[in-house]
């Protein structure tokens, strides 16, 4: 079985970076890597740097992978700028790993292809724990906390499912294993999530829906009801 170390960003006395809305990196990081987790523990054996609210530096982050003789090394971020219209989603590599850079390509296609988000492509930096690291590594920024729409996705449990899904598949894809059955691997368009909202303020829905649900003739009935009340003005 291969050995994947899923690293944690963040986490104790280091939240890493924080929303407008409060929502924290190091909770965000530590939601979508036990996903990541539970996805891929039929198929490889995963070992996370953290499983909890730990502080843990960068060098013992690597040392873990090393330590561990990884096949591959994944960080999970969120991503922060000064400009709140900053947007999308981006995966680093160590220069001049070509490794890295394939495993950093896959998991940022896979990215995109689920959360629907801006593609800022993969790109290369000099990170500790890219650089401290033996076997190929990666370190996806998925979405930034700083742009308030993108925070709000962060902290959702939908969005973070689709998330770890994409860099499970991604990781699955370097190493050239089969997932085991998941679900839908891509998040619904704006747009839907748009008319839901729509149809809340109109009064012909009462809670949120997941658009891509099918629905039972109950609810096209109830939803009819409500319009008529609407019309009506009751
Ligand atoms: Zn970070």
């Amino acid at each position: 079985m291969f050995k994947v170390v899923i690293d944690l960003g963040h986490g104790g006395r280091d939240p890493g970076a924080i929303g407008q809305s409060g929502v924290q990196e190091k909770d965000v990081t530590l939601a979508v890597a036990l996903k990541v987790k539970s996805i891929l523990k039929p198929v490889a054996g995963v070992i996370l740097t953290r499983e909890g609210d730990d502080d843990i530096d960068l060098a013992p982050r690597a040392d873990v992978a090393n330590k561990a003789g990884a096949d591959c090394f994944v960080s999970i971020h969120c991503n922060s700028a000064a400009n709140p219209k900053a947007q999308g989603t981006e995966t680093y590599f160590y220069p001049g790993s070509e490794e890295g850079k394939k495993l950093a390509a896959l998991l940022q296609k896979n990215l995109v292809a689920a959360l629907r988000l801006a593609d800022r492509g993969v790109k290369q930096a000099n990170f500790a724990v890219l650089r401290l690291t033996e076997c190929p590594a990666a370190l996806a920024e998925i979405a930034f906390i700083s742009n308030m729409q993108e925070e709000s996705l962060l902290a959702s449990e939908d969005f973070q499912q689709h998330a770890a899904q994409a860099i499970a598949a991604g990781i699955a894809e370097y190493l050239g294993i089969a997932l085991p059955e998941g679900g839908n691997q891509t998040m619904p368009e704006q747009w839907k999530f748009d008319i839901i909202e729509k149809a809340k303020q109109a009064g012909l829905i009462t809670q949120d829906h997941d658009p891509d649900e099918t629905a039972p003739k109950w609810f096209v009935l109830a939803v009819a009801l409500n319009l008529l009340k609407v019309v009506k003005g009751q």
